[in-house]
């Protein structure tokens, strides 16, 4: 049987990164993924030469230029710039919140005036706002709060703002100048061919296992390397044993329309309660697509249960303090070691996983 240097588990961007720098240095990896693909939640599918992110619109950002020298190294980037618009019952707003919008609510035109509507609208709550609502109208004011954040912010929690702790929004980023990109970062874009070329790329001269489950298959599997890097959830490494971390998910409804644009955007996003959509992607606004029909896919927020991928990591006092302790027992381990977003139970953007892979690479891997 042949032995590896590292048994990689989970195809997605974070082993994507420990593959490459491994093989520069000359060592063997093994790829064990799950699912039927590589590249994790970045993994595109190819509907009609559109190609759809298939686990959520994933948008390139980052002010890291050694991260931005290490994927443009693999991968030409396009010029897309995320410019999102939102619909209130039909009525468009672009986002982030921007003089574009506030000229488009109030029929203004210049920042002073916006400014002084918003500040107008700001009601005073009596001391620190108790809920979420009390604390989105006391950042921006009501027309704001009430069109562009109420509805979206309880569909994405289930929850009504006045159930809502302040805590989860702590500054909402207002831009007295009429600019659109949503990102701050100096650099932004969709690889030119694609997420599943830039893994590709990365996977080159792994031998790779698909659609298997490390843990159904895990003794057998761990001694076929040296080492293993476990990116999956790392309380079902354990069993559970200390019970499960919580997550929140998403259901995708991709469609495929008949029609050349549907939106004229990339991304949707649904701020009313009634829809009961938080985004509808229409893709290949992304790579700026001229083909003859279209897919969309309208984003339902949905309570995490076994079974679901777990997306985002909640990551409240509760769950933090159970994944220190599946953490403290990671630590004892002499041959696997864990990384990504579900290993380490954090929110990463791409820039942030590649910028944690290069880390572990050179700090914990001595490569
Ligand atoms: P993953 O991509 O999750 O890869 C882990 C892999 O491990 C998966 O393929 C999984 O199937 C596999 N696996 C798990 N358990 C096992 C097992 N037991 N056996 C075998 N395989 C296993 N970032 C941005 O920068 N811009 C964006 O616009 C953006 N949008 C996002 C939208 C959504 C909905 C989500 C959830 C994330 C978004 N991100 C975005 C973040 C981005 O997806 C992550 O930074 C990145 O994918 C993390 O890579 P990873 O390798 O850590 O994890």
């Amino acid at each position: 049987m042949k032995h590896y240097d590292y048994i990689l588990v989970g195809g997605g961007l974070f082993n994507g990164v420990v593959a490459r720098e491994a093989g520069k240095q000359g060592k063997t990896c093994l790829v064990v993924e799950k699912r039927d693909a590589l590249g994790g939640n970045i993994m595109c599918r190819d509907v009609e030469g559109i190609l759809v992110h298939e686990y959520g619109a994933h948008i390139f950002h980052t002010g890291n230029e050694e991260v931005w020298q290490y994927v443009t190294s693999l991968a030409e980037f396009n010029h897309y710039i995320n410019c999102p618009v939102a619909n209130y019952h039909g009525e468009t707003y672009n986002l982030p919140f921007n003089m574009n919008t506030f000229s488009k609510m109030w029929g203004i035109t210049f920042p002073a005036e916006a400014k002084e509507i918003i500040e107008s609208q700001k009601q005073k709550v009596e001391g620190e706002p108790s809920n979420l609502e009390e604390q989105a109208v006391s950042l921006v004011g009501t027309d704001i709060y009430e069109k562009l954040i109420k509805g979206y912010t309880e569909k994405q929690w289930g929850r009504d703002c006045k159930d809502l702790p302040a805590s989860i929004i702590k500054r909402i980023p207002v831009r007295y100048i009429y600019d659109n990109n949503y990102f701050n970062d100096p650099h932004q874009g969709i690889p030119k061919e694609g997420y599943n070329k830039l893994i590709e790329r990365l996977y080159d001269g792994c031998d790779v296992m698909l659609s298997t489950d490390y843990l159904e298959k895990r003794e057998e599997l761990e001694a076929m390397g040296d080492k293993v890097i476990y990116t999956g959830t790392i309380d079902s490494y354990y069993g559970y044993c200390f019970g499960k971390l919580a997550y929140r998910s998403l259901r995708f409804e991709h469609e495929l329309l008949e029609e050349e644009n549907h939106q004229g955007v990339a991304v949707m996003n649904y701020t009313d309660r009634e829809t009961p959509y938080t985004r509808k992607i229409e893709h290949k606004h992304f790579a700026f697509g001229k083909q003859e029909k279209t897919v969309v896919t309208k984003e339902y927020p949905a309570e995490w249960e076994d079974g679901m991928e777990p997306y985002y990591p909640v990551n409240d006092e509760k769950n933090n303090r159970l994944f220190e302790k599946y953490r403290e027992l990671s630590r004892k381990e002499e041959k696997v070691l864990f990384g990504g977003r579900l290993g380490e139970y954090k929110y990463y953007d791409m820039d942030k996983v590649i910028e944690s892979a290069l880390r572990f690479t050179k700090d914990t891997l001595n490569l």
